[in-house]
């Protein structure tokens, strides 16, 4: 497949034939119950969302698409339906594939008697084989009757049975190999989570589409454009089994560089423990960029800016969180944290008597309050600034003023000298020259007073799971996965920190945005994690 750069014009319009007035679309999001929703679901789900019930007056149906025992739990199910509620999707019905299996049941036994549909036991390999050279199956041709006893032995799971499955009587040798018998039905003994062990046998997700979707009175049934080479075989199940008209329509599947979009390989990376569960901040799963930081109304505009265009394009994470980041902006208190490695005890000459704190504004362009700024003789510097610093230069402290670099100490213990180099800084004088202009020096430094109720804080920066921008379908997972993922920084934070809550999101002066994984309790650290920004650092 081609990978053509740029987007078409998002025109949400085009496409949707046989609309009318819109009220009758009905549009359905078929997830599997088989792990956590990524963002590539998301983008499925908002745009069955936005054509049901923003374009159009019409319906939504949430459909678990729950054909696979193997694969699929109740904890999958109940994540899906608070990640779409989250996600500010409302479907206006539920629905699970396998409330239609008594009808999916039936429909299988009258294609065999219809001669649609045969028995077969070629191994799976051969059959493969078969299907891509376009040889017909010895079985193609067997009775009714012997087809209609193998279906019953599967229906019980014995060793029998679980040597056949059920294949559509569709073509031998069809130019496209999606019309070449595809399988229908299949043996699987293993108990199912919500119809337990009535049936031995499910059909595939080629059988139950067509006619799931045109029972519960689907109009549209969107589909990435992978899909386009098995809608003529979906239309063929729509016809022979006289199904009402459903139109499939194509949308361009969501890839991300560096990023895994498949349950499968995610549920890999879970359960090697490789992360600490799905909604880690290093998934890309909704809950885990959430957790990273993305905000949902900044998801929902990347996606729906995307539209329906059929162009795949591997997208870079930085526009997405270049959206966000216009999203959080807005919203972020500013505070300040000084790395404890290396921090520089500072004297400040000059500085009123005592402690002396003032409310200051959490952000100077918006509104979002007032903060504590606590100021005195004793304030704390970071080594890297500290290190930055010329005998006698002017230098600005920010949110106070200038000050003029009296006096500089330096280290003279080996351990601190191995860790920070040669001119690691043990201490500091500085003059405060509060009638010097802010605006003519070149170094704006973070400081905190020691003598506030500092908190301690761990900043955590996590970086790509994934080491190719992108991986292909051969590639083995193990030998793309980067070793070292996450860089936890300890830290000071400003008192006013203490009253951060779980999920806010902020700024740490020079250091960037956040947010707020674990408030402070206890005497515990505050965790925050990094928001990227759509540049790199
Ligand atoms: P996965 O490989 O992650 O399991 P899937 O398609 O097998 O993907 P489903 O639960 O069956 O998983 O997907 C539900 C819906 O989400 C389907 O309509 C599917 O087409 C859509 N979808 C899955 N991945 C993406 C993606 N990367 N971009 C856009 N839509 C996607
Ligand atoms: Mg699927
Ligand atoms: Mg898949």
């Amino acid at each position: 497949k081609s990978e053509k750069k740029g987007n078409d014009d998002a025109n949400y319009d085009i496409g949707l034939q046989g609309v009318g007035d819109g009220t009758g679309i009905v549009t359905r999001f078929p997830p599997e119950p088989s792990g956590y929703l990524h963002i590539g679901h998301a983008k499925a789900a908002l745009l069955n969302d936005y054509f049901a019930h923003e374009k159009y007056k019409g319906r939504l149906i949430l459909r678990f698409d729950d054909t696979n025992p193997t694969k699929e739990k109740q904890e999958f199910q109940d994540a899906i339906v608070e990640d779409c509620a989250l996600l500010g999707i409302q479907p206006d019905q539920v629905s699970f594939t396998s409330d239609w299996f008594d009808q999916l049941y039936e429909r299988c036994v009258q294609m065999i008697k219809d001669g649609l549909a045969y028995a077969d036991d070629t191994l799976q390999l051969q059959m493969r084989e078969e299907r891509m050279n376009g040889i017909a199956s010895p079985r193609r041709d067997e009775s009714v009757a012997d087809n209609l006893a193998r279906f019953e032995e599967m229906k019980k799971g014995n060793e029998e049975g679980l040597r056949w499955c059920i294949r559509a009587k569709m073509s031998v040798d069809d130019p496209n190999k999606a019309m070449r018998d595809p399988v229908v039905y299949r043996c699987n003994p293993q108990a199912h989570h919500r119809t337990g062990d009535k049936w031995k046998i499910y059909p595939t997700y080629d059988f139950c589409c067509p006619i799931v979707d045109a029972l519960e009175g689907v109009t549209h049934a969107l589909r990435t454009t992978e899909y386009n080479d098995r809608d003529p075989q979906y239309q063929w199940f729509i016809k022979n089994l006289n199904l009402r008209m459903v139109h499939n329509w194509g949308f361009a599947r969501l890839n991300f560089m560096r990023t895994v979009l498949s349950k499968r390989k995610l549920t890999k990376i879970v359960d090697a423990g490789i992360v600490s569960g799905w909604d880690d901040p290093r998934m890309p799963t909704v809950r885990g960029v959430r957790r990273r930081g993305a905000v949902i109304p900044a998801l929902r505009e990347f996606i729906l800016k995307q539209g329906p265009s059929k162009n795949i394009v591997n997208q870079d994470w930085f526009a997405f969180w270049a959206t966000n980041k216009k999203h959080i902006e807005p919203t972020a208190a500013r505070y300040t944290a000084i790395d404890d490695a290396g921090r520089v005890p500072v004297t400040i000459i000059g500085a009123r008597e005592g402690v002396v704190s003032e409310d200051k504004p959490k952000h100077a362009k918006y509104d979002l309050g007032n903060k504590k700024i606590f100021f005195s003789s004793s304030v704390l510097l970071e080594q890297a600034d500290a290190q930055s610093f010329a005998q006698d230069e002017e230098i600005t402290l920010m949110n106070w003023g200038n000050a003029i670099v009296r006096k500089i100490s330096h280290s003279v213990n080996p351990l601190e000298i191995a860790k920070h180099g040669l001119k690691t800084v043990a201490g500091l004088e500085l003059e405060l020259h509060l009638q010097g202009d802010v605006k003519k020096t070149s170094k704006k430094v973070t400081w905190l007073s020691s003598d506030q109720s500092l908190v301690p804080i761990e900043l955590v920066d996590y970086d790509y799971l994934i080491t190719k921008d992108k991986l292909e379908t051969d590639d083995v997972l193990e030998d793309f996965l980067n070793p070292s993922t996450e860089t936890r920084t300890k830290a000071m934070a400003d008192c006013n920190v203490a009253g951060l809550k779980v999920d806010d999101i902020v700024q740490f002066d020079r250091k960037g945005f956040f947010r707020i994984d674990k408030a402070f309790a206890h005497g515990e650290a505050v965790v925050a994690f990094q928001i990227p920004t759509g540049r790199s650092k």
